[in-house]
């Protein structure tokens, strides 16, 4: 059999190794335009001040081994269940995953498009497939204004990271566009490389992602079908709420399959960014230096939007009235991968919607797939050799942009090949 891969972050990385075990000879290309393996957005990172959001003990690649990541924290002697690693440290673990299966072959390059059942890259290279699985992730998305200082769109490319130094470089504040995760590894960052300016962060809301709890409470044993109301009242009647939060995770998706459309647009309209910062925390090392920088007053938080400016500041019309202007070196987008399906402007994607192979999922956040992760084409029928994993499949699984959901669909995909 052979399978093509696009993408090779954790989600292309995992399809391809589970691909390997559940489908022994089969031959597997791994994708990837970075011409990086075993990485993606989230693992390319050099800096020791970017660490998992997620404690060692939940971040297995593997759905059937949860212990396989924390035996490696503990044989490398970086920590433990408990430890919130490096996150270029998960990079070298993903990595040993991967060299330690055969069949994988790597290839560096651009997937451009599919046509007579073959994967096409930019330099022309064609990769015959019986499956394809596409695992683009997290696309970079664009400043969501107009601004005339210098903008970084993508802080996660080569180009983002080089222009963040620079600006570092330079003895000028700098606005960071969002106050959420990606704000905190910029911040982070910027400090690092010694930035002496002030930083400014700007969301709608102004919320910031909260820590994890130290020591962790343990979630509470829910029954399916869990019942939102009886969190809430536990929560009010003052059970701890990360628990709560938690103890969501495994229902999650049971959850948002039950909702309607219009149930799922409001969640997405009023509750997601205070979902956002509940959900998705942040290590506590990491929210003391946040702290830090905001005590010190290098970091300042505020709720409003950005309202142009010129060549050397920009204006933030403020969430509760008025204006304030800052001076900046330059503009960085902060808010995260791009949640529009329609925005992402990656060719691949762009041809198999054009082509009907693929179309939008009802809320425009991914691609359109079946309970067995095949993509839904135009006409509405599910692929037979398609399938998509991680964060393109959102619209339809909400909770599958982390680790501990996508493990469970790259192992649920390659069982299907198998069968
Ligand atoms: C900064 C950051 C930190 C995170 N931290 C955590 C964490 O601590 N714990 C956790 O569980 N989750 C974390 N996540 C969530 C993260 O989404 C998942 O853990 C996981 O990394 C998703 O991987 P992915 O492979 O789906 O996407 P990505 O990591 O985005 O990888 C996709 C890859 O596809 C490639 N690609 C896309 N299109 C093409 C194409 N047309 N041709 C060739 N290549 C292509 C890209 O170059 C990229 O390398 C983090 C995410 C980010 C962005």
């Amino acid at each position: 059999m052979k399978i093509a891969i696009v993408g090779a972050g954790y989600s292309g990385t995992m399809a391809a190794v589970e691909a390997a075990r559940a489908v022994p000879g089969a031959d597997i290309a791994l994708v990837d335009r970075r011409g990086t393996f075993a990485a993606g957005a989230a693992y390319s990172t050099t800096s020791g001040s970017h660490l998992l959001n997620v404690r060692a003990r939940g971040m297995s690649a593997f759905a059937g081994e949860p212990d396989h990541f924390v035996r490696w924290v503990e044989a490398e002697g970086i920590g433990g269940p408990d430890t919130f690693v490096p996150r270029r440290d998960y990079r070298r673990y993903l990595e040993g995953v991967l060299a330690a299966v055969p069949g994988v072959r790597r290839v560096a390059g651009e997937a451009v498009a599919v046509a007579d059942g073959a994967l096409v890259l930019a330099d022309g290279a064609r990769l015959a497939f019986d499956a394809l699985i596409l695992a683009g992730g997290n696309y970079g998305g664009r400043l969501p204004a107009k601004v005339e200082v210098p903008a970084v769109d993508d802080p996660w490319s080569r180009e983002g990271i080089e222009a963040i130094r620079a600006m570092a470089g330079q003895e000028k504040d700098v606005l960071l566009v969002g106050t959420g995760l990606t704000m905190v590894d910029v911040a982070l960052t910027l400090v690092d490389e010694g930035c002496r300016g002030r930083m400014v962060a700007v969301s709608r809301r102004g919320l910031l992602p909260r820590p994890h709890e130290e020591p962790a409470s343990p979630p509470y044993a829910v029954e399916a079908p869990p019942r939102l109301g009886d969190l809430v009242r536990q929560t009010r009647a003052g059970a701890p709420w990360r628990a709560a939060v938690d103890s969501l995770r495994p229902h999650s998706q049971y959850l948002w399959r039950g909702f309607s459309i219009d149930e799922k647009k409001r969640f997405l309209r009023h509750l997601r960014p205070w979902w956002d910062v509940h959900r998705h925390r942040i290590a506590p090392p990491v929210a003391r230096r946040i702290e830090a920088l905001i005590g010190e007053g290098r970091l300042e938080v505020l709720a409003g939007r950005v309202r142009g400016g010129d060549a050397e500041s920009v204006t933030v019309a403020l969430r509760g009235g008025g204006e304030r202007r800052f001076a900046v070196a330059g503009a960085i987008n902060c808010t995260g991968p791009e949640g529009a399906i329609a925005r992402i402007g990656d060719p691949l994607v762009r041809q198999l919607l054009d082509a009907g192979l693929a179309r939008p999922d009802a809320l425009g956040l991914g691609l359109d797939v079946d309970s067995s992760h095949r993509v839904i084409g135009a006409d509405g029928a599910a692929s037979d050799r398609i399938y998509a994993v991680g964060p393109l499949t959102k619209g339809a699984l909400w909770e599958i942009v982390a680790v501990p959901d996508i493990r469970h669909q790259v192992r649920d995909v390659a069982l299907s090949l198998a069968g």
